[in-house]
């Protein structure tokens, strides 16, 4: 009982300093106070949604994604079926579904395989051998690039800090007559462990090269304290292919007269290598839970879901998406919600932000701030951020905003948080979701949300007609 007290407590008073360093306490806070008096009036609709909403089942579909299918690299066979696995999920609630495919880059994948049966995913520099013909040696670890021991052995060595340098690296371990090389990354560029990566040679070597993340490497040292470890190396480049976006609509009741649509859209693949529970299997977990939930409610817009393929290639499937959108199409687009990574158990990341492009206000950030206020919850906060599937519908003139669980010590600069595991091979269930915050994440959207489809009840656009 203290202890949630003292965390309220703790958490109004974040909060409010939070929106007051972050904006100032003129503008966005002005806008906040107003937010929390409306908001009281939607109360009653959001129960429909937070008394329905379960946190266990969303990660359920976490569990299939990140565990029964595992890394889903976009354009992949492993995304194929992750979308296969959310269309059928759709259906069974009774929604019609489409498939969208578009093309995507080619994807060098290499496997590392362990005498128990072991297979780890790395990524394979396409300058390097690529061949399923196995090369199989034992595993030296080398330091301070002493490659005196690496004859006729694959070496690992931790990568270099520039690309140039661990190109010399790769050149004077095959010199020296190594037969494979794995490079570790040490660290990722949002402060994370390292993570698997391609990588780049100018000069072709006729070993394998592969990128492997700063875990992988951390594991092949421990087993390599243990005793001598044999491994074989194989690779595949993968061409002409094709990723997808999975796409279910849940049509108006009566249509109104602006026959706007809502979108809440997450990314299903994941980085080569890593299972991807909290980036992004939480966000179309919870996508889907919000399905299940909604299909018993008449709405008086339309609610598009969309589980986008290829965001960590570059945003390819949201792209599409809003590519081959019309002019009127767009224009139809009232909001757009991009849960993407929304349960992580990372301590510093303390507040879920819904964020914008430029830091600006919309629908979608004033929608879930109000629902926030309503429920009691302060976890979320609006915030600046870019880098996921809410981009292109900004850069189309859409409301959009991206939900994720982050620690921001400061916005100018930024100095954020996000958990070290991110894009590694323990962005597990196991070691990186939150069960209390994907509910946290379920009710604030679910009820931002349906606040906004649900025209007679938003207090807040009533307001401001
Ligand atoms: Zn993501």
């Amino acid at each position: 009982m203290v202890v949630k007290n003292k965390k309220l407590v703790k958490r109004i008073v974040s909060t409010t300093l939070a929106v007051s360093i972050a904006f100032g306490s003129l503008g966005y806070a002005a806008g906040f106070e107003n937010v929390l008096a409306n908001g009281k009036s939607g109360y009653s609709q959001d129960q429909k949604v937070v008394a329905r909403v379960n946190a266990e089942r969303a990660i359920e579909h976490v569990r299939y994604l990140s565990e029964e299918i595992g890394t889903r690299p976009g354009g992949l066979e492993a995304e194929h079926i992750a979308a296969d696995y959310i269309a059928k999920e759709f259906k069974s609630f009774g929604y019609d579904v489409d498939y969208q495919y578009f093309p995507v880059g080619d994807q060098f994948i290499a496997n590392v395989s362990f005498d128990n049966g072991t297979v780890w995913e790395l990524a394979a520099a396409p300058n390097g051998k690529i061949s399923d013909e196995a090369v199989t040696a034992e595993v030296v670890s080398v330091e301070n690039n002493d490659f005196s021991n690496v004859d006729g052995k694959i070496a690992l060595l931790p990568r270099a800090s520039t690309v140039a340098d661990y190109r010399t690296q790769v050149n004077d371990a095959v010199a020296e007559g190594a037969v494979g090389v794995i490079l570790q990354s040490l660290v990722g560029s949002r402060g994370n462990f390292g993570q698997t990566f391609n990588p780049n040679l100018t000069t072709p070597v006729d070993v394998p090269v592969y990128g492997a993340s700063y875990i992988h490497g951390e594991w092949l040292k421990e087993k390599l304290a243990n005793g001598p470890v044999e491994v074989s190396l194989t690779a595949k480049h993968h061409s002409n292919l094709q990723s997808v976006n999975v796409i279910a609509t849940k049509k108006a009741k009566n249509r109104n007269n602006d026959g706007k649509t809502v979108i809440l859209g997450a990314h299903h693949d994941s980085v080569v290598g890593a299972p991807g529970a909290n980036d992004n299997a939480s966000g179309v977990g919870l996508m889907l839970e919000l399905a299940r939930v909604y299909q018993g409610y008449n709405t008086d817009k339309d609610v598009r879901f969309i589980a986008f393929g290829s965001e960590e290639r570059g945003l390819l499937g949201s792209r599409h998406y809003v590519n081959q959108l019309s002019q009127e199409e767009r224009d139809q687009i009232e909001a757009v919600f991009v849960p993407d990574m929304v349960a992580t158990s990372y301590e510093k990341a303390e507040n879920l932000y819904a964020m914008t492009v430029d830091g600006s206000r919309n629908t979608v950030t004033d929608s879930t701030v109000a629902a926030g206020a309503r429920l009691g919850n302060s976890d979320i906060l609006p915030g600046r951020f870019g880098s996921s599937d809410h981009v292109p519908f900004h850069n189309a003139g859409i409301p959009a905003a991206l939900f994720i669980w982050m620690g921001i010590d400061s916005w100018d600069p930024l100095i954020y948080h996000i958990e070290k595991v991110y894009h590694t091979p323990q962005d597990t269930i196991a070691d990186n979701i939150s069960t209390e915050r994907m509910q946290s994440a379920l009710d604030i959207i679910g009820s931002g949300l349906f606040d906004v489809v649900r025209k007679e009840v938003p207090a807040l656009e009533k307001k401001n007609k």
